[in-house]
């Protein structure tokens, strides 16, 4: 059975998608949220934040903000303008007709216009085991798994800010953390190459990739390859955290919204899709900046493109006949 049909359904609750629910509840046009779930491949409503630990570039916190911290304010914020909220993920939108439609499970939603901001997800190396191995020493994400490995050896895959981030995070915790990078240069940014270049926890193994996750129901130690020489060695590590990059969560629109060959949104003219009605913010449609104060702004666009979208479409009706149910 669908429910009354809404002004506004926001589509996931990172930094861009509760923005977005500020702007639209103070807006008055009572969005539904529906904020994802937890679920074992590390998706949770917040969306990356929840996965990150201090945030010291969100303007506005002098001495930084834990991420989930940050994330349990922005929803409290647009809770109190009355935003709703669906703690389940969305399985199924119809955005061919309007009012369009979105689903989680067997329950129907419609709205006149949607915002989505579903972010992107960690990739993954694609080496055997890896993912049954998830909980049992391969990680994604530092600030929820850290803890587990006090005085252990553990290893970090990637070059770039996460990579970094995840490995300083880790020496609080770990004896010794190994960042394995399949080039010699790192991709972060300087001040991150810095801060793990003078950490005396850190090693570096160049030009290097995992190969094999060696023990079977729990990890024992990772194989890894030389790129240039091709010889291997193993790193006698319980930990391994992969910080590799995203991909966006677009596979619920795809063929019906227009995205790159990565997958992420198309957008133009500020948030618009390919849909009229339908707008993108955040990660999902974000492959450069991916910050949380770009996904944020980004969110405050969709909300001001959906309310004037949703205004000129009311003044049509005024004019052509109140369209009762687009
Ligand atoms: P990223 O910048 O895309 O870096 C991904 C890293 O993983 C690269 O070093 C890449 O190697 C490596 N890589 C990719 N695929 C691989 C594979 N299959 N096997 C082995 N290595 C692989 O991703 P990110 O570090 O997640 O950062 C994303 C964005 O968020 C960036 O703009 C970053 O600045 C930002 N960020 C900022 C902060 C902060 O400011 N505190 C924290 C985290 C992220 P190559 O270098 O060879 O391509």
């Amino acid at each position: 059975m669908a429910d009354a049909v809404r002004d506004v359904i926001i589509i996931g609750s990172g930094p861009a998608g509760l923005t977005a629910a500020i702007y639209t509840a103070r807006a008055n046009l009572k969005p539904l949220v529906i904020e994802g779930e937890i679920s074992s491949s590390g998706d949770q409503p917040g969306g990356q934040l929840m996965l990150t630990t201090d945030v010291e570039n969100y303007p506005g916190f002098v001495d930084g903000v834990l991420g989930p911290d940050l994330m349990a304010t922005f929803r409290a914020q647009a809770a109190r303008f009355g935003a709703e909220y669906r703690t389940e993920k969305a399985t199924r939108v119809d955005l061919s007709s309007r009012p369009f439609r979105v689903w989680v499970g067997d329950d129907e939603h419609r709205a006149r216009s949607v915002i989505v901001s579903t972010g992107a997800r960690s990739l993954m190396l694609g080496v055997e085991h890896e993912i049954e191995l998830i909980g049992s020493g391969v990680s994604t994400c530092a600030t929820c798994d850290g803890f587990f490995f006090r005085g252990r050896d553990i290893a970090v895959v990637g070059g770039g800010d996460s990579a970094m981030e995840e490995a300083i995070f880790l020496t609080k915790f770990a004896d010794k953390v190994t960042v394995v990078h399949r080039r010699k240069h790192l991709r972060a940014s300087k001040i991150m190459q810095d801060r793990a270049f003078t950490n005396p926890k850190i090693e570096f193994v160049w030009d290097s990739v995992v190969s094999e996750l060696v023990g079977d129901t729990k990890l024992e130690g990772v194989r890894v390859r030389n790129v240039q020489s091709g010889e291997e060695s193993t790193l006698a590590v319980t930990g391994l955290f992969v910080a590799i990059g995203h991909a966006p969560n677009t596979d619920l629109f795809r063929d019906q919204l227009d995205m790159d060959d990565a997958g992420y949104l198309l957008t133009h003219a500020g948030t618009r899709t390919s849909v009229e009605g339908v707008f993108g913010a955040g990660d999902v449609q974000d492959h450069v900046y991916r910050q949380a104060v770009t996904a944020a702004g980004s969110g405050c666009m969709a909300a001001i493109d959906a309310e004037r979208w949703l205004e000129s479409q009311a003044h049509a009706g005024d004019t052509a006949g109140t369209p009762s149910e687009w």
